[in-house]
């Protein structure tokens, strides 16, 4: 790490140090010359740096005017920085379809997955470094402990990859917890119907989980209305029939 910059965690700072992988996430996202890539929070560049060999230009969104004086002070003329929340950032002024990669900040990782799943039509494929545990979740299968609303609304849309793990020792300061590669392509053909009603009836399905799918979705859908059978808990459901649970419920309106 740069004796310049000491790393603030209210933004998730943990950086990249060991080349070895930082070598396989350049491995795994393949860059290509003319590739549209949005690098999310290059911090010092640990990434950045060997992603600008590859590409004839690279977009990064970062939050830290310090860590922009850094960036900048590399005088890459390929490298086109914009400074603010990546929460807030419309994908639309970076020429879509783009790849989006990044070491994301762990704080704000599941509003960012979700502010990207809402402009999936402009991305092509996301590479992202998250705690191992965000990433367990997001690809687990339904029946197992950790499958819940992220499984489901990562699932639901896209194609989703534990591409390997990563041990703290690799960042400086180390975090207290594994992180882990995952690569998501989003799916071709989506079969959900209305996104709202989609994440709503998720939501409360897995409110309570010990409770059955009937006691959580009473004031939804009765087992009338739908031929999922609502004696089963949440965590039993796979993807295709949260879709029809949401389509049930979107028929009574
Ligand atoms: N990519 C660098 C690396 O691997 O060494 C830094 C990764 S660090 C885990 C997360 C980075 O995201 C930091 O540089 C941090 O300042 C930046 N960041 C945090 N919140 C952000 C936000 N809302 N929008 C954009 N960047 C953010």
């Amino acid at each position: 790490m740069s004796a310049k910059h000491k790393a603030r965690k209210r933004f998730g700072q943990n950086f990249l140090t060991d080349q070895k992988i930082i070598d396989q996430i350049i491995a795994t996202i393949t860059p290509k010359h003319d590739d549209n890539i949005l690098e999310i929070g290059p911090g010092q560049g640990a990434m950045t740096l060997p992603l600008l060999e590859r590409v004839d230009e690279l977009n990064v969104i970062e939050i830290d005017r310090d860590l922009i004086e850094i960036l900048e002070s590399y005088n890459k003329p390929n490298l086109v920085i914009h400074q603010g929340d990546a929460l807030n950032f419309d994908l639309a002024q970076f020429n879509p379809p783009i790849r989006v990669v990044g070491n994301l900040p762990y704080n704000i990782s599941s509003p960012i997955l979700f502010h990207l799943l809402n402009n999936r039509d402009k991305v092509i494929d996301m590479t992202f470094m998250l705690q191992k545990e965000v990433v367990e979740r997001m690809s687990a299968s339904h029946g197992s402990k950790i499958y819940g609303r992220l499984s489901v609304m990562m699932q639901a849309f896209f194609e989703v990859e534990l591409i390997f793990i990563v041990p703290p020792e690799s960042f400086e300061p180390a975090p207290k917890v594994d992180s882990a590669i995952v690569y998501l392509v989003p799916l071709k053909t989506c079969k959900v119907g209305n996104i709202k009603i989609f994440e709503q009836v998720v939501k409360v399905s897995f409110a309570h989980r010990r409770k059955t799918l009937r006691n959580c979705l009473k004031s939804l859908l009765t087992q009338e209305q739908t031929q999922i059978d609502l004696s089963q808990r949440a965590e039993m459901l796979d993807i295709d029939a949260f879709i029809t649970l949401a389509k049930d419920y979107e028929k009574q309106h």
